[in-house]
């Protein structure tokens, strides 16, 4: 790794008959760095990977005599998909493209050889291993401007739910606008919460699947004890700013507020990773 480091500090310094100026190099050196890296340097050393018998029966009321594969062929029928995954040599830079290019958060990485799955690479792994070493790389210019001067996120259009909104329409809109999360809205417009399709999980563990007419704020009950609040982001902060505190907080997503607090955006890791990683190599994997 720290070889690969000196190889993009010495681009970035005086690689200028390779990459243009030496500004057009940082402005890609994030790019480059994970063109250089593996999904293999991601992999802990040592973790939990958690895998399914296909036949193993689907523990919910009214399915629980399905299997996963009944659940697949029945139920998932019109949206059915192959598996999308990646191999253990491919680069991070593939990965990120997979990751947004596909519209998935979780991407398996399999050994070719054994058809082993060996870890699941998600966003958040890959900013987090890319900000142990921004410090050291020379900073783009994006980096520093704020948020409102770059067409990163997503400011038109924003799925947001009320705190009354029944459950069921939240699970409607996830299905219909193919988002991963909801802003939550009080009356008077303030993001006081944000509903993800993670959240959804709580509905079954606590037995709710029957009860969908609850409203979102009695389906986030659970964890109103140690809830930190939403992490949120203004449009004048700098990117920087945001990815530092998207990499502390270990959220998928800041919502993008306004003086009052009423929600004018969502900033989430795909738009990152895009914005730092593909779009300096000129990929656009978000929009194409
Ligand atoms: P994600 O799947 O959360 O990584 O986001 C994929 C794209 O959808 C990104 O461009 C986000 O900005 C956008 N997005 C995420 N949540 C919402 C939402 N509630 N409303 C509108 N767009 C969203």
């Amino acid at each position: 790794m720290l070889e690969t480091l000196h190889w993009y500090e010495d681009q970035a310094a005086g690689g200028g008959y390779v990459f243009g100026s030496a500004e057009e190099g940082e402005e890609s050196v994030y790019s480059r760095l994970m063109k250089a890296q593996c999904c293999y340097e991601v992999i802990p050393t040592s973790s939990k990977l958690v895998v399914f018998d296909i036949s193993l029966q689907v523990q919910i009321y009214e399915l629980e005599e399905h299997k996963i594969e009944t659940w697949r062929e029945v139920y998932l029928q019109d949206s059915f998909k192959p598996l999308v995954s990646i191999t253990p040599e491919a680069s991070l830079f593939d990965a990120v493209y997979s990751l947004i290019k596909n519209k998935i958060h979780r991407l398996p990485i399999i050994d070719p050889v054994s058809g082993n799955v060996l870890y699941i690479l998600t966003h958040k792994r890959i900013l987090r291993f890319l900000h142990l070493f921004i410090s050291e790389l020379p900073k783009p210019r994006f980096m520093c401007r704020p948020l409102g001067e770059l067409r990163v996120g997503t400011f038109n259009d924003i799925a947001f739910i009320y705190t009354d909104t029944p459950i069921i329409t939240a699970l409607n809109l996830f299905v219909e606008r193919r988002v991963s999360a909801l802003s939550v809205v009080d009356r008077s417009g303030r993001v006081v919460d944000v509903y993800s399709k993670f959240d959804v999980i709580n509905l079954a563990a606590e037995k709710n699947y029957n009860n969908l007419d609850m409203t979102v704020t009695q389906a986030l009950h659970h964890r109103s004890q140690y809830f930190e609040g939403v992490v949120k982001c203004r449009r004048h902060e700098s990117l920087e700013t945001i990815v530092g505190r998207l990499v502390h907080a270990e959220v998928h997503r800041v919502v993008v507020v306004d003086e009052n607090d009423r929600v004018v955006g969502i900033l989430s890791l795909s738009d990152i990773l895009q914005a730092l990683i593909l779009t300096p190599a000129g990929v656009d994997a978000l929009n194409s």
